[in-house]
C-alpha cells in the first residue's frame, strides 16, 4: 500500500468555523473603481464562488427592521406594551418578555411573515446571481429570510445555518424537527386581536405537548433538523472541492454579530488557500487582514452599487468575450 499524499482532510463546517480574530486588520487605501475591476477580474477568474451572506445582505436590498417602518407595522403592538427599549425594531421586540403564548404568537407571527414569507428585497439578490451564472456558487447564510432562494438560488446549494423565519421547534428541542408555519401565522394574523391570538391557534409541541419557538438560533435549544444536516453536508462537500481549485469567497454584508461563523472562516480559509481570493462587501466593516495582501479585496460601501457595479464589470467582461 502506497501513501497517497494527494487525499486530503475532508472539510467539515465544524473544522471550518472559527473564533479567531485578525489582528493585522486594515482599510485598504485603494480607490473604488480599482478595487471593483480587480473584484471583477478575479471572479471572472475563479471557477468556484462562495457566498458569505449576513444582515447587512438584506439591509442593503432593503430589508427594514427599525424607525418608521417598525412604527407603521408594529403600531398595534406599541400601544399595548408602549415603546420602551423592545419595541424599537423587529429583533429587540421578539424578546419582549410577553404575559402569555397568545401574545407572544400573537407578535411573533406578526414579525415572521414581515422579516420571511411576505419580503421581498429579491431585485439585489438577483443582480447578484445573473453575474454569477456559470459559476459553481454556493451560499452560505447567516440570514432566515430566505432572499436568496426567492431571487432563485436552487435551495440545495444554500446553507442557512441560523434558521428560517417559516419554522418552528418544540422551545425545548425535545426531537429534532422543524415544522413550517407560514399557514399557521397567516390563520394568527387574521385571528389576532389586541395583539393576542386565540389560545386554539396556539402551536404546542406535538411530541412533549409544550410550548414551541421559532426556529432561530438563539439559545442552546436551537433544532438542526434533517434538511439543516443536509445542507450542511452539501456545504461541507463544496468546501473541500473549492479549496482546490480557483476561489472567490464573496461576503456580502458581515458584521461583527456572529464574526465566527463567516468573517472569520474566510480569513482563516484564505490565508490558509493561495488559489482563494476574499473579497469583501460592507458599507461600513470591510477591514481585512493586511496579511492577505492582495488575496483580500475589502470595499467599503453602499453594498446596492457595489453589487451593481461588480455585476456590471462582470455583464462587459462576459459580452467581450
Ligand atoms: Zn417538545
Amino acid at each position: 500500500m502506497t501513501f497517497d499524499r494527494s487525499v486530503k482532510k475532508k472539510m467539515t463546517f465544524e473544522n471550518f468555523l472559527c473564533g479567531s480574530y485578525a489582528r493585522d486588520y486594515i482599510v485598504q487605501d485603494t480607490p473604488y473603481a480599482a478595487q471593483i475591476k480587480e473584484a471583477v477580474r478575479r471572479i471572472r477568474e475563479a471557477d468556484y464562488v462562495m457566498l458569505g451572506a449576513g444582515a447587512g445582505m438584506s439591509a442593503a436590498a432593503g430589508a427594514e427592521y427599525g424607525g418608521s417602518f417598525f412604527e407603521e407595522n408594529f403600531a398595534e403592538f406599541q400601544k399595548i406594551y408602549g415603546k420602551g427599549p423592545y419595541m424599537q425594531d423587529m429583533y429587540s421586540a421578539g424578546f419582549y418578555p410577553f404575559p402569555d403564548e397568545e401574545s407572544r404568537w400573537g407578535l411573533w407571527s406578526h414579525l415572521a411573515l414581515i422579516a420571511g414569507a411576505d419580503l421581498d428585497v429579491t431585485p439585489l439578490h438577483r443582480t447578484l446571481l445573473d453575474a454569477l451564472k456559470g459559476k459553481k456558487l454556493f451560499l452560505l447564510s447567516t440570514n432566515a429570510d430566505h432572499q436568496f432562494d426567492k431571487a432563485g438560488l436552487p435551495t440545495e446549494q444554500i446553507f442557512a445555518t441560523q434558521g428560517s423565519y417559516n419554522l418552528i421547534q418544540c422551545q425545548r428541542g425535545c426531537h429534532p424537527k422543524t415544522y413550517d408555519a407560514v399557514e399557521r401565522f397567516r390563520e394568527m394574523e387574521l385571528a389576532r386581536k389586541d395583539g393576542r391570538i386565540p389560545t386554539e391557534l396556539v402551536p404546542k409541541c406535538p411530541v412533549c405537548g409544550g410550548p414551541m419557538a421559532m426556529n432561530l438560533r438563539c439559545d442552546n435549544f436551537f433544532v438542526e433538523d434533517e434538511n439543516w444536516h443536509a445542507a450542511e453536508d452539501r456545504f461541507s462537500r463544496f468546501l473541500s472541492e473549492c479549496v482546490n481549485g480557483k476561489t472567490v469567497l464573496l461576503e456580502l454584508g458581515v458584521g461583527f454579530n456572529t464574526p465566527t461563523i463567516i468573517r472569520f472562516p474566510f480569513e482563516k480559509l484564505t490565508r490558509e488557500h493561495e488559489n482563494i481570493t476574499l473579497i469583501r462587501l460592507s458599507r461600513s466593516k470591510a477591514i481585512v487582514p493586511a496579511s492577505l495582501g492582495e488575496r483580500a479585496i475589502g470595499i467599503n460601501a453602499d453594498m446596492a452599487e457595489s453589487i451593481s457595479d461588480i455585476a456590471a464589470g462582470l455583464r462587459e467582461t462576459r459580452a467581450l468575450s
